[in-house]
């Protein structure tokens, strides 16, 4: 059956072609998600099929994200043009450092910083650009500093679409601002706040035929929802006790509690993770309004502040997904503190690993369930990091030489830092250093 868009609102419940140029409904404005997947193959044949599209040079096989095509039933794969740069194909990689700093016996994180431009935005980009290179738009648009218009500028360029990027005047992130310039992005500064920019952006769509990759884009989450497919196919299809990760327009996780549901009505996998969100404790609404009675309005916060850039949302857009997704697989909401979100970065980067501010949230988050005993410490884990430890260098530094403070100007503590250290030329000094450095492992 062709894929439809459907209104998220029970009460309107309006059906609408995956051809038309709209981005929430237009009856009632509510949320529109892609309607579940009816593949021809059954559970076996899937499986079999995606684990040998990893042997092939073909590029929608060698992608992450297409090698599952039969959830991805939006795109006619006889006649559309598939925009991809390979992205997916992110890691498992197995953490007994950061384990051990959680209070487990066992972690693995899924890194999507391993994506084409350094994060999961990538996993859904490739299937929104997709879908407007399809309708024929010419350009393509976002409102963001962060990584969503890194990776909107990258994709949007691949597919032959002018990417204009839109942020509010004097509030740049230069660090991915720098790969949206070098990706070809036309970048607007506008004297207005980010809610105003949005509602600007939104006319202007409608008027000059421009697509738009914002978070509300129903197939980003499509995309993005193939990154629990990736995972489980990589761990043979055995599910997870816990799925954990960072959470700000809450697009991710509304995403993988999709495609979880989706393989297992699929008989793909028999039960669900259990999702766990993590905040950022001043951007963290969702927390707040997922431990309320949940009777009033859900509480946006106007100021949302945190170093994690990333999740520094206070009104995401997404939450009537994730408040179901977490819901539904028997989850929960966490949030986290600047300090906490600094050290278990540092934890992660001394893995080897490295990660992003944003996605160390998730080791904070896990440390704190498994102590308030919501996760036990011998569930089997997986955490999501989101970004590459390189997104980020500046948040680096400055922890490491100790002079890294909460957007409140509190300083945060190197609890692991890890400075520079300025040395004299002569070996027996530089010696008796190493030997002192050795001896305080
Ligand atoms: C966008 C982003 C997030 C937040 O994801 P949501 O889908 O908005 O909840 C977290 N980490 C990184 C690195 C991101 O780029
Ligand atoms: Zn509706």
């Amino acid at each position: 059956m062709p894929s439809q868009l459907l209104c998220l609102n029970a009460l309107c419940a309006s059906t609408y072609a995956v051809e038309e140029v709209i981005y929430t409904c237009p009856k009632c404005g509510a949320l529109l998600e892609v309607s579940a997947p009816t593949p021809s193959l059954d559970a076996a044949a899937l499986k079999k099929t995606w684990r040998e599209r990893r042997m092939s040079n073909a590029p929608l096989d060698q992608s992450g994200v297409w090698r599952y095509r039969e959830l991805l039933e939006f795109v006619d794969y006889s006649r559309d043009r598939v925009v991809t740069i390979r992205e997916g194909n992110t890691p498992l990689l197995g953490a007994p450092r950061a384990a051990e700093y959680a209070g487990v016996y066992a972690l693995t994180f899924k890194h999507q910083g391993f994506n084409p431009t350094g994060s999961f935005k990538d996993n859904g980009m490739t299937a929104g650009a997709t879908v407007g290179a399809r309708l024929g738009m010419k350009q393509a648009a976002c409102v963001s500093t962060g990584n969503t218009s890194a990776s909107m500028a990258a994709y949007a360029a691949t597919a032959g679409m002018t990417p204009i990027i839109f942020l509010p005047h004097g509030n740049i992130s230069f660090g991915k601002l720098a790969q949206a310039l070098e990706y070809g992005a036309l970048t607007l500064q506008v004297e207005a706040n980010f809610d105003q920019i949005l509602a600007l952006v939104r006319v202007l769509a409608e008027k000059e035929g421009i697509y738009l990759l914002n978070s509300v884009n129903p197939f980003r989450i499509e995309g993005q929802k193939t990154i629990m497919a990736e995972m489980l196919d990589q761990r043979d299809w055995r599910v997870p006790d816990w799925v954990v990760v960072p959470g700000g327009n809450l697009g991710n996780v509304s995403a993988f509690g999709k495609g979880l549901r989706e393989l297992k009505a699929l008989g793909v996998i028999d039960r669900l993770p259990r999702l766990a969100v993590v905040q950022a404790e001043r951007s963290a609404p969702f927390h707040a309004y997922f431990h309320s009675d949940r009777a009033g309005d859900f509480p946006a916060v106007r100021d949302p502040e945190t170093l994690a850039t990333a999740i520094r949302i206070g009104d995401p857009v997404s939450w009537p997904k994730a408040l179901r997704e977490v819901t539904e697989s028997g989850g929960t909401v966490e949030r986290v503190t600047e300090q906490e979100i600094a050290d278990a970065k540092a934890v992660i980067g001394a893995s080897g690993i490295g990660c992003e501010p944003a996605s160390a949230a998730t080791l904070a988050g896990l440390k704190k369930l498994v102590a308030a005993g919501v996760v036990d410490k011998s569930a089997d884990i997986v955490g999501v990091l989101t970004g590459n430890v390189l997104k980020d260098p500046d948040y680096i530094f400055k922890y490491h030489t100790g002079v890294l403070k909460t957007p409140h100007g509190e300083p945060i503590k190197p609890t692991f830092g890890n400075a520079p250290i300025v040395v004299p030329n002569d070996s027996e000094r530089i010696a008796a250093v190493i030997q002192e450095h050795i001896a305080g492992l």
